[in-house]
């Protein structure tokens, strides 16, 4: 299995989960440092690839398949965020985010179907958000995440017939960096911030990373061999 954005957070989770459960995994992030310090100590193979770069893409992907053998399962986890109200957001807010998330994850499962395809075997998992739903202050990420939701019901339906399995993961609010860097932008401590976003939850505690991995991981097993094109929201309650 090939998780991008493996060297921290949600992807990092995902890979050790994965490896656990006796899968060769490889940890690709944008840089080889934090890759390398996840794929460690699981035996996996790290490699740092910017997603937005089809050419880097490429080579992760050709890396990927040549290293461990074959390419069953993408997790597509980089990520950024660049929030700014619509006033002002800057093309590059904009671009970077769409970038990461939309062009990044379209890169990527163009270069894995290739595989997928051919083994006639496949699972894909992009990371959505609730951010999807709408979320001040996110115009760009909202829109890729919507988006990538789009972009999984489609891969369903035009790989389906190849047995490959495409859905999101849409998260709520978890405790990774990408949320402490939210609260350090706001100026608010991040403990308090964690108690503020756990007291709207309805289960009363924010996510952890091992939460969305867990999905992850249903979704690429067996059990539920039978679910494309949908997504699933890890937030907490509805
Ligand atoms: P994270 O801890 O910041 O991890 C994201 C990783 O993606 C980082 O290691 C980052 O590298 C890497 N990355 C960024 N740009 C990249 C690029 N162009 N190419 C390759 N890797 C790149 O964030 P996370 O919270 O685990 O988020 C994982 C995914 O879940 C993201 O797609 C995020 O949008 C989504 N999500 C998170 C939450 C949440 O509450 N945390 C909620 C909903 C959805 P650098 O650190 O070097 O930038």
């Amino acid at each position: 299995m090939l998780v991008t954005g493996g060297g921290r957070g949600i992807g990092a989770a995902t890979a050790q989960l994965f490896a656990g459960e006796g899968a060769k995994v490889a940890v690709s992030d944008l840089d080889e440092g934090p890759a390398q310090e996840v794929a460690g100590p699981i035996g996996g193979l790290a490699i740092a690839c910017n997603v937005s770069d089809r050419g880097q893409v490429e080579s992760m992907v050709a890396r990927t398949v040549k290293e461990l053998g074959r390419l069953d399962v993408l997790v597509t986890c980089a990520g950024i965020i660049r929030d700014n109200l619509i006033y002002k957001m800057t093309d590059d807010d904009w671009d970077s985010v769409i970038d990461t998330h939309l062009k990044g994850t379209f890169l990527c499962a163009q270069a894995a179907q290739k595989h997928m395809v051919e083994n006639k075997y496949g699972k894909m998992v992009f990371l959505s958000s609730t951010s999807a739903l709408g979320n001040r202050g996110q115009t760009n990420y909202a829109a890729a995440k919507a988006g990538l939701q789009g972009m999984a019901r489609t891969l369903a339906i035009e790989l389906g017939p190849f047995n490959i399995n495409v859905n999101t993961v849409a998260p709520g609010f978890v405790e990774t960096r990408m949320t402490k860097a939210t609260a350090e932008r706001m100026g608010v401590d991040y403990e308090a911030f964690k108690l503020g976003a756990a007291s709207q939850i309805p289960l009363r505690r924010v996510g952890q990373p091992e939460d969305i991995a867990n999905v992850i991981a249903f979704l690429c097993s067996d059990e539920s061999g039978f679910v494309s094109g949908q997504n699933i929201y890890i937030r907490g309650g509805p």
